[in-house]
């Protein structure tokens, strides 16, 4: 049941993969053109980040393509953070109070290589790597592309043309060339960030708990660290570029990284024995968010993903958000199941539907910085949390913290979880903050209940 639209997808990254795949299940023929190599045969990992965070979002993404199982074989489930101190002393802080509810690290490549491998299987797609779009027509529906191999310039015609192609997206590009209305902002923050790499210990195992994502909380700035199946850690540090005491800038001799690293990471420090030699050969990235408006021209063209609203990584949202996309946009196809030629009608029915979503997770994870280089080592934050995982385990189905509301209600937008989320971090931390509660001692669930109520009342006042 081939449908008669064309489709161009411009980027074969983990959406435009993902898209690819489910517009192939939907009967669209689906040309993708990806810059890069084919990741399954060559290693294109420098520079970009190794694993990632998968949660609730993009995993019902990837169920619906059918893909799931094969995506959980991958992932190794990280339970809570495990915080540690300059003193090398650790505490743990639970994702969730009910059981069952963690995030998952994903190798980014293999994770695309499954999406890719799964497109290709359906005989209406085509992956054309090594080449690199340069311009879309978006009157003309052409694009225009350059073979890394040939080094020749060619155009390809489409009927719909997805941007799928990363926070610094062509078609973004194209847009503000062609369209006077168009409106795209990139805000890119003071700090950025480097990866480097805890590896496997002699058996292969993993040197330090694989069931958390480590977190180094250092008030201006942090280390994370998240597993991978061979038994190594991909490690980020995020820094200022040129400010605060200490910033990338100025950690720019052997002596001054050491010294950085043994004042502030020496638990870390001994598990990264090439520390200088990674620091000096790995990539220092920025870290932005990208907004814009409209996300389609004519019926024609429309951007998705990072491409449409790149976020910082603080959430652990980006992939799953993009994810979520093509969900949205597929429910938005059902609806128009009967006229689904109507392409301009779709992309202005999935705009409606994901914009507001896409800028809320976009505030949310410039948020979640603070909270995780600082307010994760503050005592009134601390608090706040365990009464959180308290209300949770006490009371599964009626108390969802902003975290669980982000990460583990997927069928909730990001709007719904941060207004709601948001309101009851207000009430909780004045209940706190006013010493109304303390978890000094163990509460009894008639007190929880007290805790539980007032919550829920300020949350409605405050929703009005
Ligand atoms: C340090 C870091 C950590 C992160 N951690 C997490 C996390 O834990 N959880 C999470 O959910 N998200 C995380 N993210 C965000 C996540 O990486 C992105 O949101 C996600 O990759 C977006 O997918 P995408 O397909 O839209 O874009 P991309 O993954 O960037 O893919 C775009 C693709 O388009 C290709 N392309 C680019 N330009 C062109 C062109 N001109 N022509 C043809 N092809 C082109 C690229 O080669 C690439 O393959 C993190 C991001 C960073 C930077």
């Amino acid at each position: 049941m081939n449908k008669k639209e064309n489709i161009l997808i411009i980027g074969a990254g983990l959406c435009g993969s993902l898209l690819a795949l489910r517009l192939a299940q939907r009967g669209y023929q689906v040309e993708v053109y990806e810059s890069r190599p084919d990741l399954r045969t060559t290693d294109i990992s420098a520079g970009r980040s190794i694993n990632l965070a998968l949660s609730d979002r993009g995993l019902k993404a990837l169920r619906l393509a059918g893909v799931e199982e094969k995506a959980k074989e991958i992932c190794i489930p990280m339970y809570g953070r495990l915080m540690h101190d300059r003193q090398g002393n650790t505490f743990a802080s639970n994702y969730s109070g009910r059981a069952g509810e963690y995030i998952n690290s994903i190798s980014r490549g293999d994770l695309n290589g499954i999406l890719l491998t799964e497109a290709e299987k359906h005989e209406n797609v085509n992956i054309h790597f090594n080449n690199k779009c340069l311009d879309v027509d978006v009157e003309r529906k052409t694009v225009a592309f350059e073979s890394y191999q040939t080094k020749k310039q060619f155009t390809i015609n489409a009927d719909v043309i997805f941007g799928t192609d990363g926070a610094g997206s062509s078609l973004r590009k194209s847009y503000e060339k062609q369209f006077s209305d168009f409106k795209v902002s990139q805000e890119f923050l003071t700090h950025g960030y480097k990866e480097l790499e805890i590896l496997a210990d002699a058996k292969g195992t993993h040197r330090i708990s694989k069931d958390h994502l480590h977190i180094w909380p250092r008030g201006d700035y942090m280390l994370i660290a998240l597993p991978n199946m061979d038994g190594s850690f991909t490690v980020t540090l995020f820094l200022g570029h040129e400010e605060g005491e200490y910033n990338f800038k100025e950690l720019a001799s052997e002596e001054h990284i050491k010294d950085f690293f043994k004042k502030q990471f020496p638990d870390a420090l001994t598990l990264i024995p090439n520390i200088l030699e990674e620091f000096e050969n790995n990539p220092t990235g920025r870290l932005g968010t990208v907004k814009c408006v409209p996300w389609y021209y004519k019926g024609n063209t429309i951007l998705m993903g990072d491409a449409a609203h790149a976020v910082v990584p603080f959430y652990g949202q980006g992939m799953n958000a993009s994810f979520e996309d093509v969900v949205v946009l597929d429910r938005v196809l059902d609806q128009y199941e009967s006229d689904e030629s109507d392409w301009g009608k779709i992309f202005s029915a999935y705009q409606k539907a994901r914009k507001q979503d896409a800028d809320a997770i976009g505030y949310l994870a410039v948020e979640n910085y603070a909270e995780m280089r600082d307010h994760v080592a503050n005592p009134v934050f601390k608090e706040k949390r365990k009464i959180e995982m308290d209300l949770e385990k006490t009371f599964p189905t009626e108390y969802f913290s902003k975290y669980s509301l982000v990460t583990f209600n997927e069928d909730i937008g990001y709007h719904e979880a941060m207004t709601k989320g948001r309101a009851q971090d207000k009430a909780l931390l004045s209940m706190v903050e006013g010493n109304e509660v303390s978890t000094s001692l163990e509460m009894s669930k008639e007190e929880l209940t007290v805790v539980l109520k007032r919550v829920q009342e300020e949350t409605g006042k405050m929703l009005k």
